[in-house]
């Protein structure tokens, strides 16, 4: 094998990072400059990236009453909530430190949907006295906590409620959520029953419905038998004399990390409006609720390489980051592509590496079987990270976790700094 075979020009799914000579860069900026300026590990997201993704559902929205709320808990950094916000979205949060996070940024709280299977009783105060547009309820148990907190308020809940239209996403197990043996939503057959509830408790006022079938889904048909069941409900619940004002119709779209091709936003987006006009429904406002699609490619993880280990079955390359910041391939055995930041010589010998993080666990590795020209000192970008890997950040072996930056054209800005062990440590007594 030689370098060019090896550390390919291949970047699947990744428009905004590109080969300048033998160099990677993400829009106008050198990464390697971004690694020496600030350290590895190192998460780089894209600007342009993430607006363009955004503009793929805002096409397919041009002339209907529709919303993007973006699903902050795929990556809830400030510093990406707030180039959404300043786009005109609004946020899909599930839990009251989320809630803080769409605030600080400065989001108008009717602007908010409150997603979720476990809502605190203190979640739903704060929430309801800063007036947020709509909580998504997943249970009856829920249902009747948000009408007592409500009316100890002396105010109205706006809600919707979650249901499980009971369709198979054909994603990963733990990323497949509409299904009947699944915690989340409300059995389609008990829909309408708990909407004539809800519709006659005091504190609690209907204004929509919701699903959300899965995550990285890849093919259409799922979200187009997903609708039509939503339909099929909004039927019956209306003709119960109970008004659905608008549908939010989660998120889950995939991208592509290795070989994928997920439909675009705006072709899957074409379709659902074409099946919600066939069916009368096209004028009903509509919200979304995607994470994933809008930040994962959008950012890279830059981490060095600190020692190769060459071994009788196996060779270890060992990279300063690991599942504490990147935990999708000891969660889900996700694949991320991973290339250098600058490619060797077309003559630089090659081999097959296990790229692994310091964390003493063998469920610590990033890439497994990776054809890889690489040296000691090295550093390697992992892709498709932006979604799901600095927001499930841990400290686990009391590792701080690492910088962010934000690449806009040619400049690039620190949006969160290193953590320090000092704060890793603070508020911990003996
Ligand atoms: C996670 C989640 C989303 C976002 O899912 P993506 O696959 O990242 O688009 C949207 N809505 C709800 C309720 C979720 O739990």
């Amino acid at each position: 094998m030689n370098a060019s075979d090896l550390n390919a020009l291949r970047l699947p799914g990744q428009p905004h990072l590109h080969w300048r000579g033998a160099e990677l860069w993400m829009d106008g900026v050198r990464l390697s400059d971004l690694a020496t300026r600030f350290g590895t590990p190192l998460f780089v997201y894209s600007k342009a990236s993430m607006l363009s993704a955004l503009a793929a559902y805002q096409r397919a929205f041009a002339g209907r009453k529709a919303r993007v709320c973006y699903a902050m808990k795929a990556n809830s950094s400030l510093g990406l909530l707030n180039v959404f916000h300043q786009a005109g979205c609004g946020f899909d949060i599930v839990s009251g430190g989320e809630l803080e996070r769409a605030l600080a940024v400065g989001a108008p709280p009717a602007s908010i949907i409150f997603s979720g299977v476990g809502k605190s009783r203190d979640e739903m105060r704060r929430a309801l006295q800063v007036g947020i547009g709509c909580f998504n309820v997943e249970s009856v148990g829920e249902l009747r906590a948000l009408n007592e907190v409500a009316q100890s308020l002396d105010r109205v809940a706006p809600v919707s409620l979650r249901v499980n239209p009971d369709v198979d996403a054909q994603t990963h197990p733990y990323i497949s959520t509409g299904l009947k043996g699944n915690k989340f939503g409300i059995a389609h057959r008990d829909a309408l029953a708990v909407y004539q509830l809800a519709a006659s408790l005091p504190g609690l006022k209907v204004v929509g419905i919701d699903c959300h079938i899965g995550s990285q889904i890849t093919i259409v048909g799922p979200y187009l038998d997903a609708m039509d069941r939503v339909l099929d409900l909004v039927q019956a619940i209306e003709a119960a004399g109970i008004p659905i004002e608008h549908i939010d119709f989660g998120g889950g779209l995939g991208i592509q990390y290795q070989d994928e091709s997920p439909p675009g936003a705006d072709d899957v987006w074409a379709q659902l409006f074409a099946r919600m006009d066939a069916r009368g429904f096209g004028q009903r406002a509509v919200m979304i609720e995607p994470g994933r699609s809008l930040v994962g490619n959008a950012g890279v993880c830059l981490t060095q390489v600190m020692y190769l280990k060459p071994g009788e079955q196996k060779n270890f390359c060992i990279v300063d980051a690991a599942m504490s910041e990147l935990p999708r391939p000891a969660l889900y055995q996700a694949y991320h592509h991973i290339v250098p930041l600058q490619q060797l010589a077309a003559n630089a010998q090659g081999q097959m590496w296990d790229v692994v993080g310091p964390v003493c666990e063998s469920g610590d590795w990033i890439g497994r079987d990776r054809a890889l020209a690489v040296q000691d000192g090295d550093v390697l970008a992992v892709l498709s990270a932006g979604a799901y890997c600095m927001s499930m950040a841990s400290n686990y072996n009391t590792r701080p976790r690492p910088a962010e930056v934000l690449v806009d054209g040619d400049t690039a800005r620190l949006i969160r700094p290193r953590e320090t062990l000092a704060q890793v440590l603070a508020g911990e007594t003996i």
